[in-house]
């Protein structure tokens, strides 16, 4: 399961407010992107379902518990960093145990669980090598590795593709795309790349300034815009 309700959020740092009360439901299996221009306060957002950032109003439920006061750790969610939190000196098999070894997994479930997750990504062959001695693409995906072992009721990701190279970027859409076919996982993708949004996403949620200007899949966002600001943004002609 993996339904995320936000009810009234708010967010203020010190006395500036980046996200106004915001109302916003994610289905469970979902993939919805958060697109928006830059310091719209998308990564402000998403650090808020996650936990990793204090909400200073509202409310947050994770299949219809109240998540609000729930610590990241307890929230099932997972957060894939960018390729270069990875553990330089550690080999990619101990760079994907590492947070199951942390939750006390036994060592039987982590193996079992790094299997799956380098058949999923195929890494199978990379599990000896330290992320040194890996691609960009390869590192990326033992990033994911490393979330999707913690079998969560979510992945949250925030521009994770943003420091590859376009050729590299493509493929990885595809690959996180093709992951979601694959786990139908709620997935939560943070961009301000009009195309990786109109691509991967099932539901996009347009940002302006921590407002929602709209929520709804790549077509209905392509074919009705609700005002210029989206019509602009997702590049369709008005
Ligand atoms: P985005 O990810 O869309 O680029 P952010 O969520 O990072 O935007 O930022 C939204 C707004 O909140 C910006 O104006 C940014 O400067 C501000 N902001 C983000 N984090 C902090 C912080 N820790 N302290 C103060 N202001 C912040
Ligand atoms: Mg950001």
């Amino acid at each position: 399961m993996g339904q995320i309700k936000l009810n009234q959020v708010t967010k203020s740092f010190g006395d500036v407010q980046v996200i106004p009360p915001l109302d916003l439901t994610i289905e469970d299996g979902e993939f919805t992107v958060f697109v928006g221009p830059s310091g719209c306060g998308k990564s402000t957002l998403l650090r808020l379902i996650a936990g990793l950032e204090d909400i200073t109003s509202g409310h947050i439920e994770i299949d219809g518990a109240d998540a609000t006061y729930v610590p990241p750790a307890k929230r099932g969610l997972a957060m894939v960093f960018q390729s270069y939190a990875l553990y330089p000196h550690m080999s990619v098999r101990k760079n994907i145990a590492f947070p199951m070894k942390m939750a006390g997994i036994d060592e039987a479930e982590q193996n079992r669980r790094i299997e799956g997750a380098a058949k999923a990504l195929n890494l199978t062959d990379y599990l000896d090598r330290k992320p040194g001695q890996l691609s960009g693409g390869q590192r990326q995906r033992v990033a994911i590795g490393r979330s999707i072992v913690r079998e969560p009721a979510a992945f949250l990701f925030d521009e994770p593709l943003s420091n590859l190279d376009a050729a590299l970027r493509v493929g990885m859409r595809l690959e996180i795309s093709e992951l979601h076919e694959r786990l139908k996982t709620t997935m939560i993708y943070v961009t301000h790349d009009q195309v990786e949004a109109m691509t991967m996403a099932d539901k996009i949620v347009v940002l302006r300034a921590g407002f929602i200007e709209q929520v709804g899949s790549p077509l209905e966002l392509y074919h009705k815009p609700r005002n210029e600001f989206v019509a602009g943004f997702i590049g369709s002609p008005k």
